[in-house]
């Protein structure tokens, strides 16, 4: 049988099979698996809700995370189609830990759009100044869309905007803390996601006794939209982004500097304070934001 899986916690696996949920191992020949892998399942017996998981099917797309532990990386959702970072005036917005955050999703080649919540905190003019200061990331290809959570009058927010970039994909949220991830999800989830609901209360009884509580992660289906349509609830992408990046990775976050690459004067130039530097004319110039090429080098220096 084919199914998804949809929750994780530790090595307890639940597989959405159709509208039927089985709790299942994985053959120890597999990698590690994960939230949003399609795999095949053998069922114990009709009459259990217990199987066995026997392969995997590629994967589209693997977020994943250096493992202190073991040399390999451990996988936190895979088949995503783009990563929402969420992330609100308060606590605050800190664009060097967007573009980290826009580091990791370039090096899982995942499309990423920028929320920013809590607009209703906002006069109109701080809102203004507010775009104003993030929208070289619209300009660079990361989609802003603002909303609240509390207030959604017509017009007052991109809710609509926000609703039709996740009709028909599966996303994962990212960000800070504290900036609204669980609060969209709960708005998204009013009474609809049937087969979850059962499956996270199962999840919730089967390790009432352990310690991993914390560390479930979810996919939920989103009624009312087209039938992927997914997000994935991970409290392994809390911290996404901010271990450690090699030098090849910060420079694939920072696409706009592509198109001056071959303009500056040394070909391994790195855009600190080389002479010739095509990048640091552009920002003189305007052409890139000064706060971009700042974390580049910030995150270089790390
Ligand atoms: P998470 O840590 O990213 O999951 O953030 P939460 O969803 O837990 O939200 C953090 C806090 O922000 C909570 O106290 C929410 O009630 C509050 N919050 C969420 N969305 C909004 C919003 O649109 N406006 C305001 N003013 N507060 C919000
Ligand atoms: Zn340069």
């Amino acid at each position: 049988m084919r199914g998804q899986i949809i929750t994780r916690s530790g090595d307890r696996l639940l597989v959405e099979i159709r509208d039927k949920i089985l709790r299942c191992a994985q053959r120890k020949k597999l990698p590690p698996l994960t939230v949003g892998d399609w795999v095949t399942v053998e069922q114990d017996s009709a009459s259990t809700n217990e199987g066995v998981i026997t392969e995997l099917e590629e994967r589209s797309t693997l977020l994943s995370r250096p493992d202190p532990f073991n040399q390999r990386r451990k996988p936190i959702a895979s088949n995503i189609d783009q990563l929402l970072l969420v992330t609100a005036s308060e606590p605050g917005i800190d664009q060097l830990q967007i573009d980290r955050i826009i580091v990791a999703a370039e090096a899982s080649s995942i499309p990423l759009s920028i929320v920013i919540n809590k607009v209703d905190l906002l006069s109109q003019d701080q809102r203004n100044s507010l775009k104003d200061k993030l929208k070289h990331y619209q300009e660079i290809g990361y989609p802003l869309i603002w909303i609240s959570t509390l207030m959604s009058k017509d017009g007052e927010d991109d809710i609509e905007q926000l609703k039709q970039q996740l009709d028909g994909r599966c996303s994962v949220l990212v960000g800070p803390s504290g900036g609204g991830k669980s609060s969209i999800i709960k708005t998204l989830l009013p009474d609809g996601a049937e087969s979850n609901k059962i499956a996270v209360g199962e999840l919730a009884r089967s390790i009432k006794q352990g310690k991993h509580t914390t560390s479930v992660s979810t996919l939920y289906h989103l009624n009312g939209y087209s039938e992927e349509t997914s997000i994935i609830d991970s409290p392994g992408v809390r911290e996404f982004g901010v271990w450690d990046l090699d030098e090849n990775t910060i420079r694939g976050g920072f696409r706009e500097f592509d198109l001056y690459l071959d303009q500056c004067r040394f070909s391994n130039c790195r855009h600190l304070s080389e002479p010739g530097c095509a990048v640091s004319k552009a920002v003189d110039n305007g052409e890139i934001s000064t706060n971009r090429l700042e974390s580049y080098r910030g995150l270089l220096e790390e």
